[in-house]
């Protein structure tokens, strides 16, 4: 694979592995996934990209000055407040890299100040570009620290005529003062306010807040090592556990009996519910609570399921869940991790709870960066 060079290296904070050959990135990510999962099982394998660049399809920039006034914008400093310009990322998709530039061109002739978080000034804050890998739509998101946006109208006029591709634009307001990009009050300034891609041959609308997994050709990868894994037959109850927009359970429900899913984002969980609609799933329901305490509200209600798949944050599990996955007493559990030191401390306790591992496998989601998601199949002892 041909070499890479990028001026923010070891700057940004994002591609630490730049400087090592793709094949050995895999190789490094396999065995961290073998060391930590040894007490529990062995990992196949590791499925790696066959064009391993410019596969982020969510770009999220930055707005800033640098010390001479010009405006900038980029990623955040490590461990700091202040802004490297990146204009070009050689893991971010280039369509949404460029109408970030563009929209940079733009605010001077606009006026449009770029927040600063000194002093507390200025109008745009963030810039969020959302791209369809299949389809082909994108979203912009406008994060700004104010709801009053001067002359919105002739901005999003000069931005769609540069870029025609662009599907929805949406303003988001965030006026405190915290390390979240996005704030709670949205305003559709053009086009139907959410996306549409295409993932195992279904449709999911992605809305700004909505969690979507980042790199889509690995996506299809990952949904098909794991649902492999569950070894439907098409007479299962399956849950779906942190199912963010119902990407797991949907891509599923036609190999099983019915499909649960619980998340605790409610814009999620409304995508979700619309993309069973729009796919024409009718065996699948969603419920907008947390996946602890659902499944605990399960096992108290004397509720049964055959299989479990569970795809929770970098924070993993909690040992509720577990309990109650105990108490559901399903046959298998397919555990989707994209941290696999949480994943460790989880399998610990679905061991003691009677669930063992017995086979892993290594998905490559993020090359260029030290983050291994793995796939986990584990079984009821009887
Ligand atoms: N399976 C989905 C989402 C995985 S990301 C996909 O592949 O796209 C993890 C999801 O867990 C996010 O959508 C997040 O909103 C959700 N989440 C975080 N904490 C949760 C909790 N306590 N209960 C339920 N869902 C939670």
């Amino acid at each position: 694979m041909e070499k890479m060079e990028c001026p923010h290296f070891k700057k940004c904070g994002g591609c630490m592995y730049l400087d090592m050959p793709y094949e050995k990135q895999l190789m490094i990510k396999k065995k961290e996934a073998e060391t930590l999962l040894k007490p529990y099982c062995s990992v196949h394998s590791i499925a790696g990209m066959e064009n391993p660049w410019h596969y982020r399809n969510k770009v999220h920039a930055v707005m800033g000055r640098d010390r001479k006034g010009k405006i900038i914008s980029g990623v955040y400093m490590e461990g700091t407040h202040k802004v490297l310009p990146v204009e070009d990322c050689l893991i971010e998709n280039e369509k949404a890299d460029e109408i970030i530039g563009t929209i940079r061109g733009l605010l001077p002739s606009f006026k449009m100040k770029v927040y600063d978080e000194d002093t507390g000034y200025g109008f745009l804050r963030h810039v969020l570009v959302r791209t369809a890998h299949v389809t082909g739509e994108i979203m912009v998101v406008l994060v700004t620290a104010s709801p009053v946006f001067p002359s919105k109208n002739n901005f999003v006029k000069a931005l769609r005529q540069v870029h025609p591709e662009i599907t929805t634009i949406i303003q988001n307001v965030n006026g405190r003062s915290t390390s979240m990009v996005l704030g709670d009050k949205e305003h559709v300034l053009y086009g139907p306010g959410f996306i549409v891609d295409e993932l195992c041959g279904k449709k999911f609308r992605i809305s700004s807040k909505s969690f979507y997994q980042v790199n889509s050709v690995q996506t299809e990868v990952l949904y098909e090592t794991a649902i492999r894994a569950a070894g439907l037959t098409g007479k299962e109850t399956v849950i779906d556990a942190y199912c963010g927009i119902g990407t797991i359970g949907i891509a599923a429900a036609d190999r099983a009996k019915e499909v649960i899913g619980v998340e605790l984002n409610r814009d999620a969980v409304r995508d979700a519910v619309l993309n069973a609609k729009m796919n024409q799933v009718k065996n699948v329901r969603f419920y907008c609570n947390d996946a602890g305490r659902f499944m605990t509200q399960m096992a108290a209600g004397k509720a049964s399921a055959d299989v479990v798949f569970l795809d929770p944050p970098r924070s993993g599990s909690t040992e509720e869940f577990i309990q109650a996955v105990a108490v559901l007493s399903p046959r298998r559990v397919v555990y989707i991790s994209c941290n696999p030191e949480t994943l460790a401390r989880d399998l610990a306790v679905f061991r003691k709870k009677g669930y063992q591992a017995k086979e892993a496998w290594a998905v490559d989601m993020f090359p260029w960066v030290p983050h291994c998601e793995c796939v986990v199949k584990l079984e009821r002892r009887s």
